[in-house]
């Protein structure tokens, strides 16, 4: 197994409304990151939290180097707030986690170890301290789901903290509330993904900044990224078949109709058959349609930007 050379650290983490938890997660933070035998830097997201997170921050920032503060002008989301992180990183090895304490900051030595090997590493809170019925229910109906559709079989794909290689993460554009689907959208350009457990606790202040309607949305984000894996550079592929398979079943009505028209000089007018027939036909051919124009916006997409559509590892060659 290939080994990956690990020189500085950096720990990602977003805030939002957290300033009771801060001082307590800075010194747990400090006397872990102090044991490692790399550098490091912990780089806050101040996601326009509206308590005073954002001073508490400018303090550590103050008394502590290795703090990096980013400031967000509005609250952007979590999302936006990981990407930021990512951004501003200079760690070989970036860790992200959660500042509501929910994280136990000792778990990050033993994911920086694994992340020699593997390019993503990902936390898996095994005995989670969370409401049953609103958080952990969901929580596994949707890690199940994500597994089964994306093909990477993870416990916890909403775990926040997580180990990424610089040179993967750098790559990935995130977008609403993907960030859970990394491990997945890596893994299908390549990298290697593993799991390992880590503890978790109860919040211990403020308050949780999500409810059940999160459910929702990472079922749509699912699709969307289902979606873009499959048929990015190819969207026909996917409106194509049943545009055409509607199209010609319509068709085929058509045809039956007008033979017992004018065979048999039914009257077809008030047949439901009629209705479907055309139905089928026009949203047929919209699908066919919105395949190309999917395929018109593929090229757009890459050719503006030279952007490839393949993932290149290594290239051996001589000039
Ligand atoms: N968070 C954020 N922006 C938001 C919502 C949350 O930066 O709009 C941060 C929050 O401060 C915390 C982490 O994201 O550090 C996870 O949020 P939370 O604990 O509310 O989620 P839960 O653990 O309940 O899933
Ligand atoms: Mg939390």
């Amino acid at each position: 197994m290939e080994e990956y050379e690990i020189k500085k650290v950096s720990v990602v983490i977003p805030v939002y409304n957290e300033e009771e938890s801060l001082p307590h997660l800075y010194r747990a933070l400090n006397e872990v990151l102090q044991t490692l035998p790399y550098r490091y830097e912990v780089i806050f997201i101040d996601d326009g939290s509206k308590d005073g997170s954002l001073r508490i921050l400018e303090e550590l920032h103050q008394k502590d180097p290795a703090v990096v503060v980013v400031s967000f002008r509005r609250n952007f989301g979590q999302t936006a707030a990981l990407s930021a992180g990512f951004h501003y990183a200079t760690g070989d090895v970036i860790i992200t986690m959660d500042a509501d304490l929910q994280n136990d900051p000792t778990d990050i030595p033993k994911l920086v170890e694994k992340a020699r090997y593997y390019d993503i590493v990902s936390g898996w809170r095994k005995n989670r301290k969370d409401p049953f019925l609103t958080r952990k229910l969901p929580s596994r109906v949707a890690n199940y789901l994500i597994s089964f559709v994306t093909g990477v079989r993870l416990h916890d794909y909403g775990c926040t903290l997580k180990a990424y290689r610089k040179e993967v993460i750098k790559n990935i554009k995130l977008y609403g509330e993907m960030h859970r689907f990394i491990p997945a959208i890596a893994s299908w350009v390549g990298a290697t993904v593993c799991e390992v457990e880590t503890t978790h606790h109860p919040r211990r202040f403020g308050s949780s900044k999500y409810g059940l309607s999160r459910t929702i949305r990472v079922l749509l984000d699912l699709i969307t990224v289902k979606f873009l894996q499959s048929f990015s550079t190819r969207p026909i592929h996917a409106f194509g078949p049943p545009g055409l398979f509607m199209t010609g079943g319509g068709f085929l009505i058509a045809l039956y109709l007008t033979y017992r028209k004018l065979l048999f000089n039914e009257s077809i007018g008030g047949r439901p058959l009629l209705l479907l027939s055309v139905l089928l036909m026009i949203l047929g051919v919209e699908l066919v349609v919105m395949g190309l124009l999917g395929e018109m916006l593929t090229r757009v997409y890459h050719e503006s930007q030279d952007k490839p559509i393949f993932v290149v590892k290594k290239i051996l060659r001589i000039d």
